[in-house]
């Protein structure tokens, strides 16, 4: 249902003509609203199939998603080999209760077996995306999805990897990770890869190895890293043999620019170590993007602002999302003592296509939830993400008010130079089209 817009008389036809014997619902915190929405709609029509709730959120906060009452059987953890298992049993009629990871009603707290993380990652099937809708198997071939290890050693207060994911870093060895590409690209015409890992370069010898034998292969195929390495983590070499190996885009874990934030965060690296991580990055060809946080512990607007001025010095591009405090993580404990909760979690949007839609989800004296907001447009001002902040499919005049609105507000001195900027470059573009024109026509 991730892959397209179902409404709620389709999912029933699709219940009723499938029949199915288990329903499965894998939940994100994001996502807890509309997997609520679904699980209860279910419920409703089929009381009789049994809904079990994995994922992320059931991972992090299995006790509290138990007492939903679409909900029937919790499965926490990394599932591939209990999901099978408790399948099953549950045709089978046997009990499902001492799998490790798996929240029942009747289960008491001392009789839930915990989970364990999967040692050896080699051992896994890989993924067989033919089921899946056609236009779905297409967006494969240019951003096939790869998983090249799992688990992060640090301890950055904020985030659930460590949880979900668990603190050892366990790896697939390259020969195993380029059968996989192998077979994508076979079976899927996949030309280029995204490696979606918690930490692919925590590891900085595999990483090299990995790209090693990428060069060596085959294989021609570009790739990325959307999903944030760390800049401490890369030497001349990491970054060279990346490039080589058809890495063009990577995006890296920044979070703050400002020490006292950075250090509040346990990130465990300086601002020195993301900028020369930075560097080395670009230097050997590769762009970089960098993720920051409003909103952590010590943050203000005028943090946010030495985070714009950060992002203009290095040429990066960047992402902004507001902190959503998870279960569990340090970040939780520290906004229960010192914060103003003004919303529940799964409330809370990181990001939007618009301000207004962006709700911190908690506040400090320090940091009201108002001035996150204006820091919010303020950021995406100054980077002139403006998609960010103005809905889509807001009218033409209605967007350039908004734009020179944010622009006079936020970014006073740009004020009059941005508008004339922009018509420079539409002119130039037109200028170019026709060029094109008339070459073409000669
Ligand atoms: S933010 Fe990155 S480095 Fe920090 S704990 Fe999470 S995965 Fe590890």
């Amino acid at each position: 249902m991730n892959n397209g817009a179902v409404s709620e008389r389709d999912l029933a036809a699709a219940v009723a003509r499938f029949a199915p014997d288990i329903i499965g619902i894998s939940v994100k915190t994001a996502t807890l609203n509309a997997a609520r929405k679904t699980g209860s709609l279910l419920r409703s029509i089929r009381p009789d199939i049994p809904i079990i709730v994995g994922g992320a959120h059931a991972t992090v906060a299995g006790q509290m998603l138990i007492k939903e009452p679409w909900v029937d059987i919790v499965l926490s953890g990394e599932c591939e080999a209990t999901l099978p298992e408790l399948c099953t049993r549950l045709m089978a009629g046997d009990p499902v209760s001492e799998i490790a990871g798996v929240f029942t009603r009747q289960q008491r707290d001392e009789d839930r077996q915990s989970y364990s993380f999967i040692l050896h990652l080699d051992e896994l099937q890989y993924p067989d995306y033919s089921l899946f809708p056609g236009a779905v198997q297409d967006t494969l071939r240019t951003g096939y999805p790869l998983v090249t290890s799992r688990g992060c050693a640090f301890q950055c207060v904020y985030c659930s990897v460590p949880l979900i994911s668990g603190r050892r870093f366990r790896k697939r060895s390259p020969e195993k990770i380029l059968d996989e590409l192998r077979g994508a690209v076979s079976r899927y015409g996949v030309r280029a890869f995204e490696i979606i890992d918690d930490a692919f370069n925590l590891d900085m010898d595999r990483a090299k190895e990995f790209c090693r034998q990428l060069i060596q292969s085959d294989l021609r195929l570009f790739w990325s890293c959307p999903n944030g390495l760390r800049a401490d983590r890369v030497d001349k070499e990491l970054a060279m043999l990346m490039h080589q190996a058809g890495c063009r885009s990577i995006m890296v874990g920044i979070e703050s620019a400002v020490p006292d934030v950075l250090a509040s965060i346990h990130k465990g690296e300086t601002i020195e170590d993301i900028e020369q991580g930075i560097r080395r990055f670009q230097k050997a060809g590769i762009r970089v993007g960098g993720y920051f946080i409003i909103g952590a512990p010590g943050d203000s607007y005028r943090a946010q602002e030495k985070n714009v001025e950060f992002i203009r010095k290095t040429g990066i591009t960047a992402h902004f999302n507001m902190l959503i405090p998870y279960p569990g993580t340090a970040l939780w404990e520290w906004t229960r003592a010192h914060a103003r909760y003004l919303a529940d979690i799964e409330e809370g949007l990181h990001f939007s296509d618009s301000v207004d839609k962006v709700q911190p989800v908690f506040e400090t004296d320090d940091f009201t939830a108002a001035d996150r907001r204006k820091a919010y447009t303020m950021v995406h001002t100054r980077i002139r993400h403006f998609d960010m902040v103005i809905p889509r499919g807001t009218t033409c005049p209605c967007r350039v008010a908004r734009v020179l609105h944010f622009l006079w507000t936020y970014d006073r001195m740009s004020f009059a130079a941005y508008p004339l900027r922009q018509l420079l470059n539409l002119v130039k573009r037109l200028f170019h089209d026709k060029k094109r024109e008339g070459e073409r026509n000669s």
